[in-house]
């Protein structure tokens, strides 16, 4: 496992996403804080579809390893860029002091589901970035996993021969899409071994506290929404604390099995709020060791 362990926990991490306005800048930084304070194991920033999100990953990756004692993973995509611009980036994660990247292939933008067309000198798949990333330097590479399959495989066939190809191009560890069923991730993991792979694979943790947000990300994402927890949010739709305790308390069991299951970690997406996340990893610690007294606010 390239990272650190937390006290009983494997690794754990957060996710963000890099702000659009002055505001959200401000919103995200003080989450940073927040995240650094429970010293986690790395964070990672998201890459944007497109256009100027994508400065905004380097820039914000850039400030968290200058400014900050965060280990950042920057994640990249293949999408919309040229080899020579895949290079030109690297080198700048790598001038900025980050050797950690989560290598993705990307969805085409605008529409997420979409026909996939690749850059005329670009890349088609992220085995093609995991190479050219390795080729490039020493970093430690991340890979995406999915719990239930990725919505443009055929079968699952192919779609673990695929992740074990990214396996073969160097991949270091992955990290799932989110799920809402420890079993999936179960079922993912056993093939993939099975496949002759065996790098870490971390789950992705999304609290789902808000049943309007978690259902059009599950739309995208091609994730399963199981129905007692749909039930369960639909009944407190607009009780925003309500919503927020169920989120909570679904994601906290999960985490619970996942380790009682062996997983190596726990990737929390946090949406740029500490809320859920940290009070989800809270649980979990005081589960391992109680009256840590960690700190969390909303
Ligand atoms: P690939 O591994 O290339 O797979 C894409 C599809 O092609 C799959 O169906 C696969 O089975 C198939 N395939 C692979 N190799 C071959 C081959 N040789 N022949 C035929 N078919 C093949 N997106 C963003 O835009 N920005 C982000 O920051 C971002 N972060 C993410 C973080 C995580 C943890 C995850 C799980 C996803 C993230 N995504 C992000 C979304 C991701 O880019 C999409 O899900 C994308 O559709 C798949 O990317 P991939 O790297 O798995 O692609």
């Amino acid at each position: 496992m390239p990272f650190a362990a937390g006290r009983g926990t494997g690794s754990f991490s957060f996710e963000f996403f890099p702000a659009k306005t002055e505001t959200g800048d401000r919103a995200l930084w003080e989450v940073i804080r927040r995240a650094e304070a429970l010293s986690p194991s790395f964070v990672s920033v998201t890459y944007g579809a497109g256009g100027s999100s994508r400065a905004r990953t380097i820039e914000a990756t850039r400030r968290i390893a200058a400014e900050t004692t965060l280990r950042p993973v920057a994640h990249l995509t293949a999408v919309g860029h040229s080899v020579a611009e895949l290079r030109r980036i690297v080198g700048q994660y790598a001038d900025a002091g980050i050797r950690d990247i989560l290598v993705l292939r990307g969805d085409p933008p605008g529409d997420p589901t979409g026909t996939w067309v690749p850059h005329p000198q670009g890349l088609t798949y992220a085995y093609e970035l995991v190479e050219l990333v390795r080729s490039l330097g020493e970093f430690t590479v991340g890979v995406a996993a999915f719990p239930e399959r990725h919505p443009r495989s055929a079968d699952w066939e192919s779609e673990i021969r695929h992740f074990v190809a990214k396996c073969r191009a160097g991949a270091d560890y992955a990290i799932t899409q989110m799920f809402f069923d420890v079993e999936d991730y179960l079922r993912l993991r056993d093939r993939v071994v099975a496949a002759g792979c065996d790098i870490p694979i971390i789950p992705e943790i999304m609290p789902a506290t808000d049943v309007r947000q978690i259902s059009r990300f599950a739309e995208l994402s091609g994730a399963a929404f199981p129905e007692e927890l749909a039930h369960r949010l639909e009944a407190v739709r607009d009780d925003r604390d309500a919503s927020y305790r169920v989120g909570v308390e679904h994601a906290t069991a999960m985490a619970h099995r996942l380790l009682a299951e062996g997983a190596p970690g726990l990737h929390y997406i946090t949406l740029n709020r500490s809320s859920a996340a940290f009070e989800t990893h809270r649980n979990v610690l005081d589960a391992i060791s109680p009256r840590r007294g960690l700190a969390v606010g909303r």
